[in-house]
């Protein structure tokens, strides 16, 4: 029988029906009326869910390209900026910045602990002539499953009156986890189809502020490709430089319309239901998580590999008997963690079947749980 595959990796997600037809439309002139009108659209749409009136524009591309966006667009080689690094994401952006002859200050955490705002504060406030540039840091570090509280340490710069820029990397939490723009005045918020909005992988996005642009004046590294400047001046024909991902533009119109229907608020309030009801389940079967407690993610759940049962086991014994297919443990966690994404397109009876799914497993390779403990978890927390 073929059956509808569940894709619990932390991005790509799931892709609605919606979203799949809509991809499915001949191309398009990129140079056309139909596509201004795409990309005028995309934009007034994104801006709703970033919650920014700030520039925003996309490129053909990974999360990835378009953090090293970041680092060439804002900074000149010999500047100094602080990043977290607390898992492989975190450490990517810092290593883009070394790799561009940056002078990376890293606030370094163990792979799971999440960045406290006085680590922030303590580096800030060290920096008498104020010679750092840019805080970088994500909102949801996939590799652990771990949320900072990016709200607050937008604060701390603020109450120190420090000049540096903030660069948030959302890639897997905007369009997910509360997220303001604007109001927590962050200077560069970097997304990509592949997570929250439910999309293909191809697409990145970026929302930068006017402290970022006046940087971007002042910045002598050399670019082509990334420039903002060149992408905003052809973005105000609603084109860009190069071709683009047209095809995904087509899906993020009907991604942007999915989620106004819902109600951005709504989406966020989804997430935080589903990552309680999967952390209750993991905790109700006795499993032990992996994020530091109170910084757990609602996008994704790590958890730890259960003594006498191997990760690929788990995941073979989930793909082939019920067609769920989870993450595991990247770099020095390989083997130690399972992940679960709980992102984009989820719902409620996802989640029951997911668990249920994991609870089988386990159980079959030997784990010590009673059945339905997981469903269990899930439909009390649903039904509070
Ligand atoms: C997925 C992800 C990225 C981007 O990954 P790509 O594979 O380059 O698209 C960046 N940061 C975080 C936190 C992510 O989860």
């Amino acid at each position: 029988m073929e059956r509808r595959q569940f894709i619990q990796i932390p991005g790509p997600t799931n892709i609605p029906d919606r979203i799949l037809r809509s991809l499915s439309q001949p191309i398009i002139n990129h140079r056309g009326p139909e596509f201004e009108a795409l990309v005028k659209d995309c934009i007034k749409g994104l801006k709703e869910v970033y919650r920014t009136n700030n520039d925003i524009l996309i490129f053909p591309s990974s999360g990835s390209g378009v953090l090293e966006s970041a680092i060439v667009n804002l900074f000149s080689p010999g500047e100094t900026i602080v990043a977290v690094s607390q898992g492989l994401f975190s450490e990517r952006m810092a290593a883009i910045a070394e790799n561009y002859g940056l002078n990376v200050i890293r606030i370094s955490k163990e792979w799971g602990q999440a960045v406290k705002l006085e680590d922030i504060r303590e580096v800030l406030e060290k920096d008498i002539n104020r010679e750092i540039k840019g805080v970088c840091l994500p909102q949801n570090e996939t590799t652990s499953a771990l949320t900072n509280d990016i709200e607050g340490v937008s604060k701390v710069i603020k109450e120190l009156g420090h000049p540096a820029a903030l660069i948030v990397d959302a890639v897997s939490s905007l369009a997910c986890l509360p997220f303001e723009t604007d109001s927590w005045n962050i200077d560069v918020v970097v997304s990509a189809s592949q997570k929250g909005f439910m999309l293909p992988p191809g697409m990145g996005m970026v929302a930068v502020s006017n402290k970022a642009w006046g940087l971007i004046e002042n910045s002598k590294m050399p670019r082509w490709y990334w420039d903002y400047k060149a992408v905003k001046e052809k973005m105000k024909e609603n084109q860009l430089p190069y071709t683009p991902a047209t095809t995904l533009l087509f899906g993020l119109k009907e991604s942007l319309k999915m989620i106004s229907e819902e109600g951005i608020e709504n989406v966020w309030a989804r997430h935080e239901i589903m990552g309680t009801a999967v952390r209750n389940a993991i905790k109700a079967m006795g499993l032990t998580l992996f994020a530091e407690e109170g910084y757990e993610s609602n996008t994704v759940t790590a958890i730890l590999m259960p003594e006498n049962v191997k990760y690929k086991d788990l995941a073979e014994l989930l793909r082939l008997k019920y067609g769920v297919v989870i993450g595991g443990g990247l770099s020095k966690l390989q083997g130690k963690i399972f992940r679960i994404g709980h992102l984009g397109s989820i719902s409620n009876m996802d989640t029951y079947a997911v668990m249920g799914a994991v609870e089988m497993s386990l159980y079959e390779l030997g784990y010590d749980v009673e059945l339905g403990t997981a469903a269990k978890a899930v439909a009390e927390t649903l039904l509070k």
